[in-house]
């Protein structure tokens, strides 16, 4: 069962350095997470203590499964990336019981970040065959994350929606989801960061990574690797039939911008 468990374990090498943009959301995971971890001495005297988590929305691809995977690596703890899909089951108390599982296996490996995705579906009707379900899953997963204090420490909770507006407002008591994050599409700085991150370690000439990104507005996270991942692509072909290494250029990136449909733009 051991291997079973370390499965959906990670040790994520990424961290906050890896992130274009976002500056004011890592402040706020710095000092609701990180700080009150490293410091509780401090927390405590300012009668703050660690616990609670938090919620992040926004569109899809714009990096918050990402940031949180970073969260984790910038405290070198260990990263559970949990979707509620794979939590809910039929029978009845199940979902409760596999929900519980992983709060557990996050208590045995602590520190440890858990990432749940698309927290709305806790309430969904396919949990069980009975109508009460969706709210039997919500109580469990308050009375998990409420715990007694000392049991989720080093226990830290981030969670995404994408509807912010349908979240049962007893998550979003102190303690609880008590902080809301709104993860916007990265704008005309975060892109050229963004950008530069991604070809970092590759063959690329300089460029102007700027002028990239004013030519990618409305681009998620997503579509920018996409978008790097074409150009790479075109180049990897190129350098085969030379056989030798032809570097990614501006031009490669921009005739790529085409390809891309910026996912954002109807949000
Ligand atoms: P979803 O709602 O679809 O789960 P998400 O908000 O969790 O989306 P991620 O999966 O975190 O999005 O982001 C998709 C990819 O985009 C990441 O794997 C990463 O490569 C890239 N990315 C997104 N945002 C950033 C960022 N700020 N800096 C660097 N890379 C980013």
């Amino acid at each position: 069962d051991d291997d079973d468990y370390n499965a959906f374990i990670e040790k994520p090498d990424i961290n906050f350095s890896h992130i274009g943009g976002m500056d004011e959301i890592k402040d706020d995971i710095r000092i609701k997470i990180i700080e009150p971890l490293a410091n509780p001495e401090l927390f405590k005297a300012f009668g703050k203590k660690a616990g609670g988590g938090i919620l992040m929305y926004g569109p899809p691809g714009c990096g918050k499964t990402y940031l949180s995977r970073a969260t984790a690596g910038e405290i070198s703890s260990k990263f559970m990336n949990i979707g509620i899909e794979e939590v809910l089951d039929m029978w009845v108390g199940n979902s409760e019981k596999n929900l519980h599982e992983k709060f557990e296996i996050a208590r045995q490996n602590n520190p440890c970040v858990m990432f749940f995705d698309e927290i709305d579906a806790l309430g969904s009707k396919r949990s069980d065959l009975r109508q009460s379900a969706g709210r039997n899953l919500i109580n469990q997963f308050l009375q998990e994350m409420d715990g007694i204090d000392s049991k989720n420490e080093g226990v830290l909770i981030l969670g995404a929606t994408n509807s912010p507006w349908h979240i049962d407002s007893a998550f979003l008591r102190p303690g609880r989801f008590d902080r809301i994050i709104f993860v916007p599409p990265p704008d005309l700085s975060a892109r050229t960061s963004i950008v530069e991150m991604m070809l970092r370690d590759k063959p690329a000439e300089s460029m102007d990574y700027g002028k990239i990104a004013s030519k990618t507005d409305g681009f998620s996270g997503a579509d920018l690797k996409l978008l790097i991942d074409l150009a790479t692509e075109e180049k990897l072909r190129q350098s085969m039939r030379s056989g030798k290494i032809e570097k990614i250029t501006q031009s490669d990136v921009l005739n790529a911008v085409k390809k891309v449909r910026p996912s954002t733009k109807e949000w």
